[in-house]
Formats: C-alpha cells, sequence, structure tokens
C-alpha cells in the first residue's frame, strides 16, 4: 500500500490600495462606476502613451516584500507579458520576469489542529503588475469589456510548495490578507477580488516505511481564479482526491494541467494547458527604467509596523491573554488597539505592572466581556468598535467594577448595553439608574425574610427535603431585588434562615 502526500504551492494577486493605477492617473478605487467611464489613453493601450510608474505602489510592494523576510532587489525592471485576450488592450501586460521587487522570503504559520502544528512557507518572489479589464456576458449573449479596472495595481506573490495540506493553505492565505491590513497596502477582501489565488496541487507517492515511491516532483494541477478561502480549502480537497484515484489506478497525471473550481457542482473542472514563460514571450519594457530600490528598502524598513505575529505574542505575554483571544483580538487591528488601551488603564488601577496574579485575572474578565459580550451587541445593532461610544477608558472602569464586585454579571450587561447607547461612563449609569449590586447585608436580609414569609408551600417542602426548591427562592430574591442581590451572599443567607425556621 502506497500513501500520497499532498505537494501545494499558491500564487496570489493583492490589489494594492493606491489612489491611481500602476501607470496612469486615473483613480484605482472606481472600478465599479459606469462601465468605460475610469480610464485614459494610458490604460487603454492607445499607440504613443508613455506609462509612468505609482511610487505608491512601489512602496506598498516593498513594504509588503519586506514584511514576508524577502530579499529587496538592489535594481528591479519592468517587461512586458504578450498575450492576446480581449481584456487586454495593448496586448501584452507590464508585469515583472527576471527581476522582481523582491524574493527568498518566509513566512512562519502555525496550525492548531494539522499534522504539523507550524510550518515555514518560501516565498519565491513578490512582483508589481497591472491588472486586466473584466469581461462581462449580456443576456443577449454579447461580450462587452470593461476596462475600469484595466491597469490598477497587483503585487503577485509565488510561495514555494511548501504547504502539505488545504488547511495550511487556507491559513496561509488568511495571514497573508492581516499581514496586507496591517501594512495598509491592501483591503485584500476576497470576496470583493482584492485578493485571489491560484493553487497549484501535485501528489508524492510514498512506501510504507515512507520512503519515496517514485519522482519528489509529478505534474501538477493548476487550479485558477479561486475566489473565497472557503473554495481554497474545497478545490484542493477534491482535486487531491481526483489524483489520488488516477494514482491508485496507476493512471496519474502526465503533464501538468489548469483547471477551474466550479462551486455549483463542487468539482474542478480541465481548462487549456498551461502556458510556459517561453510563450509569454516576456521581453523588458523599453518605457519604463529600471527601479533602483536599495534606499527605498532602507526607508520602507523604518515604516514597518508591527506584524501580527509579533503582536499575538506580544500581547499573550504583557497582558496573560489566551491565545485564541489573543488571535481573535489581533484578527482586527481595531480591536487590537482597544483592548491595549482598556488594559493601560487598567494597569494604573491595578497599580503594579508586577501584579501578574491580578493581571491575569482582569485577562480573562476582558476577553470575556470583550469578545462575547461587547462584539456580540455590537454585531445585535450592526455597529463596530471603531465608531462606538464606549472609550477603553470607560471599558476599563466597567471591568473594574465587575471584578470588585461592585456589579454581577447581569446588571453588568444591561450597564454595558447603557454604555453602548449613551457613550456615559459605568458609575454614572449605575448611579442614574440605581442599578448595581446590593451587598447591604441588611437589606438584603430583609428581602430574604419577605420572599421566605410569602412562599411557605416551597419553604416547607425544601424543609422536607426537596432540596432543588433553594434554586426557585434564589430565584424570588433576584426578582425582588432586580438582578442586584450577590448570589453567592443570597445563597448563604437563604441556607442559614432556612436552618432556623
Ligand atoms: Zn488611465
Amino acid at each position: 500500500m502506497f500513501s500520497y502526500e499532498p505537494i501545494i504551492g499558491l500564487e496570489i494577486h493583492i490589489q494594492l490600495k493606491t489612489k491611481t493605477k500602476m501607470f496612469c492617473a486615473c483613480s484605482a478605487h472606481e472600478t465599479g462606476a459606469q462601465p468605460n467611464t475610469n480610464v485614459c489613453p494610458i490604460c487603454l493601450g492607445q499607440p504613443g502613451v508613455l506609462p509612468v510608474p505609482n511610487e505608491q505602489a512601489i512602496r506598498f510592494g516593498v513594504l509588503m516584500g519586506l514584511a514576508l523576510n524577502c530579499s529587496i532587489a538592489e535594481r528591479s525592471k519592468f517587461d512586458r507579458k504578450n498575450y492576446f485576450y480581449p481584456d487586454l488592450p495593448k496586448a501584452y501586460q507590464i508585469s515583472q520576469f527576471d527581476q522582481p521587487i523582491a524574493t527568498n522570503g518566509f513566512l512562519e504559520i502555525e496550525i492548531p489542529n494539522g499534522a504539523r502544528k507550524q510550518a515555514r512557507i518560501g516565498i519565491t518572489r513578490a512582483h508589481l503588475e497591472e491588472d486586466a479589464a473584466k469581461l462581462f456576458h449580456t443576456e443577449s449573449g454579447k461580450s462587452c469589456v470593461d476596462f475600469n479596472r484595466g491597469g490598477t495595481p497587483l503585487i503577485e506573490i509565488v510561495t514555494e510548495p511548501d504547504f502539505r495540506s488545504p488547511q495550511e493553505a487556507k491559513i496561509f492565505l488568511t495571514e497573508l490578507r492581516l499581514i496586507a491590513r496591517y501594512l495598509g497596502v491592501s483591503d485584500a477582501d476576497m470576496e470583493k477580488g482584492h485578493l485571489r489565488c491560484d493553487a497549484n496541487v501535485s501528489l508524492r507517492r510514498h512506501n510504507e516505511d515512507g520512503t519515496l515511491a517514485g519522482a519528489m516532483f509529478n505534474p501538477k494541477t493548476e487550479i485558477k481564479n479561486i475566489n473565497s478561502f472557503r473554495h481554497v480549502e474545497r478545490a484542493l480537497e477534491y482535486e487531491i482526491e481526483r489524483q489520488t484515484r488516477l494514482w491508485e489506478e496507476e493512471n496519474p497525471p502526465k503533464i501538468s494541467t489548469t483547471r477551474g473550481w466550479n462551486d455549483a457542482r463542487q468539482i474542478t473542472e480541465e481548462q487549456r494547458s498551461k502556458e510556459e514563460a517561453a510563450d509569454y514571450r516576456y521581453f523588458p519594457e523599453p518605457d519604463i527604467p529600471a527601479l533602483e530600490l536599495s534606499e527605498t528598502a532602507e526607508d520602507m524598513k523604518k515604516e514597518l509596523p508591527e506584524l501580527p505575529a509579533a503582536r499575538r505574542s506580544r500581547m499573550q505575554n504583557e497582558f496573560g491573554l489566551k491565545p485564541s483571544d489573543t488571535r481573535q483580538i489581533c484578527d482586527d487591528p481595531a480591536l487590537a488597539d482597544f483592548t491595549e488601551q482598556t488594559f493601560s488603564e487598567l494597569l494604573e488601577w491595578v497599580g503594579d505592572t508586577s501584579e501578574v496574579e491580578g493581571l491575569n485575572g482582569l485577562a480573562r474578565l476582558v476577553s470575556g466581556w470583550l469578545l462575547s459580550k461587547l462584539m456580540g451587541l455590537l454585531s445585535e445593532r450592526g455597529g463596530d468598535i471603531k465608531t462606538m461610544k464606549i472609550t477603553p477608558e470607560n471599558f476599563a472602569e466597567f471591568i473594574t467594577l465587575i471584578a470588585t464586585k461592585k456589579l454581577n454579571n447581569t446588571i453588568g450587561l444591561k450597564v454595558l448595553n447603557e454604555m453602548l447607547e449613551a457613550g456615559d461612563d459605568p458609575t454614572h449609569i449605575m448611579e442614574e439608574q440605581r442599578l448595581g449590586q446590593m451587598d447591604d447585608e441588611v437589606e438584603l436580609a430583609e428581602v430574604v425574610n419577605r420572599v421566605l414569609s410569602a412562599n411557605p408551600v416551597e419553604v416547607a417542602r425544601y424543609q422536607a427535603g426537596e432540596e432543588q426548591l433553594l434554586t426557585f427562592l434564589i430565584g424570588m430574591v433576584m426578582k425582588e431585588t432586580e438582578g442586584t442581590a450577590e448570589p453567592a451572599l443570597t445563597r448563604n443567607m437563604l441556607l442559614v434562615k432556612l436552618k432556623s425556621i
């Protein structure tokens, strides 16, 4: 019996968030405007025009290369990639061939439930290019071209075939998207086409003892233009199953092919066979001088912000948050900022940063109230962390009220809701609405006595052995106090009274 190991590589196109297109002054944002209104002679490829590279796009490209631990080319140039297709007005695309801006990098990923827990994915290269136009087909059977998107800047990132499962590919893409967002180079929204992915996959056959049975690399399938994270995983799973079947029938793929993912049918379908680089007849773009990038790379190194992985491990260490919570928090830079500001307010309250015990307890409260309660309330309202009325200062105060038991969970939720509504601080809300934990034992004792005398039947049944009625009596006290009674105190007080009656 043989076993089969998937060998997966990715090619990712990310649309860069520049003001203008790659080689002209047209807007890079109005790609959804009326067709063919966001165009000029340059991006329409009319004769005699001269493309001028977009400096911002080059800087974004260098930044992305640095974030992926690449070497930035001292000298980089643009090339013409020739192919004839209606979405390409010049019949060539300005891209980069043998001197891309960045090469030879890597990205570390963590795979929580994978066969291997961590992997270093090699980055072969990253280069800049312009996007093609968009084709669409009318109901009457005509095909039309919208050039609005034509010429918007893209960075193409090519990985080594270092993934060993579809899950790893998906995790890598998610992390890459987050890096693009942290850098501010792209929204990298896959559903909006800001991030597009081609995945190639082949199988490697092993004997039972783990030795290689056949070649290291076999002809691969390239799956083109996958447009969601789920589709990437699903398409790769399907293709691995399909190729395994072919191998088991002793009829493995003999040439590399290109396939497309048909989501409706949940299958990949064969497309044209893959062109080799020679088919594109690359040659240097004669209208654009080579780029000298050494100085830019030095400048951009200083601008490189803290990246998601570094932020996650720092926040985990500094605040004692759980790894899964930290991941969720750092997936949204605005949420991560809010959390950090909340902790810095809380540290002032705790007083001493060395008081790690206290901080760990607070970390649990912060992540619990933030991730399950506040985010829940926000999504119910369609609000978000950036525009909501709660400041980190007020949220920190709220957490201290919970930590010091001045607020219980039930009333806490009410107060939090009110904070979202009014933007007020929690102490003020509690005073105004007379909310808060009832910790006055005399007052609570009166309520307990009232409840016991109002429910003689339940009290008698409890004393006859139906102990579950304690929960009912606690509930009655809670009702009387509108949830402000401290639950543990209520329970103790009821137990004492029930014994003495
Ligand atoms: Zn233009």
